[in-house]
């Protein structure tokens, strides 16, 4: 740290994002990415010939992905926002929507990390809410009316889902607040609460190309609600960076949208290759929670988690592992292809029984 920094940045701790270490190839499990490659659409769409425009600024209006997605989506132009992924959005709504005194904002305990590190960076009154034993939520812990709610949909890294249901409860108990639901993992078997934002003025759906849509190097996310929360969130782009999106994401996004049954079925596969391991793992002893997601989150008595996490490195698979009390003898583990996961699952039985051959 350097004797400039602004003073109230000074205690700030940032995001850490999950390792993508060079020094072996690793099977990749940590992050949350989708093995399969963007479709063919996307990668006929990054063309030389459109390599040769960047010296041009894309368009700041992004209209022609904003109308891609609506389409998609069943709603207008103007119920859509696009950003430099969906962390961008995060940041903008807690730069919109949030402040220090009558804005507060509330959101689980344990949840996505960025949460709280936007929450600081901006100076954001927050309480964070404790999970259910089961690491379920509580919805009637959000229904205060007192702060804006921001909950992940399934929820990470638990990979645990709300109903449609369960989220309209929140969005109608809060009508004086903005309710932030991020969806970053619901194209994997959770309901979408879109639909929701058509009925309430308070809602902001949040979602990402990143996992189900193959596109984490792209950078893109986006978000509906109401047209009156997309113009906040568009006055705040315009006050700090128009051109959010470049040329060649821009094109990738749309791309994408021509190809969603690609997505759809990879999404399937995932979803099936979730379902095959956690049953393994659970023969294996492994206890894991009711995932959505394109996670699996798990623990078992036979091994620590930090210890599991680092032999399954030492073995060149990596996988996530949070320090955090609550979660530490658990393991995040990206649901990856069938050879991905059984090779993960050799390798853990392997490292069990060298574990308890050893004793
Ligand atoms: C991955 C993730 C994001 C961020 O996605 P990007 O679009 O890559 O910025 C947001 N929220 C949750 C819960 C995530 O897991």
């Amino acid at each position: 740290m350097s004797r400039f920094i602004n003073k109230k940045f000074q205690e700030l701790e940032a995001y850490t994002p999950g390792e993508q270490p060079t020094d072996m190839k690793y099977i990749k499990l940590n992050t949350n990415e989708s093995p399969f490659p963007p479709s063919q659409s996307v990668l006929k769409a990054i063309s030389a010939e459109e390599v040769s425009k960047l010296n041009l600024y894309p368009d700041p209006t992004g209209n022609s992905l904003k109308d891609a997605l609506a389409g998609l989506y069943g709603v207008e132009r103007k119920n859509v926002f696009i950003s430099n992924g969906s962390d961008d959005i995060l940041n903008f709504f807690f730069m919109a929507f949030c402040n220090d005194d009558e804005h507060p904002v509330k959101f689980p305990s344990i949840s996505y990390g960025f949460y709280k590190v936007y929450a600081e960076l901006y100076g954001v009154k927050y309480k964070t809410v404790d999970l259910a034993n089961d690491f379920s939520i509580n919805i009637e812990d959000y229904f205060g009316n007192d702060a804006n709610v921001v909950i992940a949909n399934p929820n990470a890294p638990t990979g645990i889902a709300l109903s449609r249901a369960d989220v309209e409860e929140i969005v109608k108990a809060n009508p004086d607040r903005v309710v932030l639901i991020d969806e970053a993992y619901v194209d994997f078997g959770a309901e979408s609460s879109v639909a929701l934002t058509k009925k309430y003025d308070n809602l902001l759906v949040v979602c990402t190309y990143s996992k189900s849509r193959s596109m984490a190097g792209a950078r893109l996310g986006f978000a509906i609600g109401n047209e009156g929360l997309i113009a906040d969130l568009e006055k705040i782009k315009y006050s700090t960076n128009p051109y959010n999106i470049n040329r060649l994401t821009m094109l990738a996004g749309i791309a994408a949208i021509e190809d969603n049954e690609y997505y759809v079925n990879n999404c399937k596969t995932v979803a099936e290759n979730r379902e095959y391991t956690q049953n393994k793992l659970v023969e294996l002893g492994f206890e894991v929670t009711p995932s959505k997601a394109n996670f699996i989150f798990a623990k078992s008595e036979r091994i620590d988690g930090e210890e599991l996490y680092l032999k399954l490195k030492a073995r060149g698979i990596l996988v996530r592992h949070f320090t955090a009390n609550a979660i530490c003898q658990y393991n995040r583990i990206t649901v990856g292809t069938r050879e991905q996961m059984d090779k993960l699952l050799d390798v853990t039985a392997d490292i069990l029984n060298e574990k308890e051959n050893s004793k």
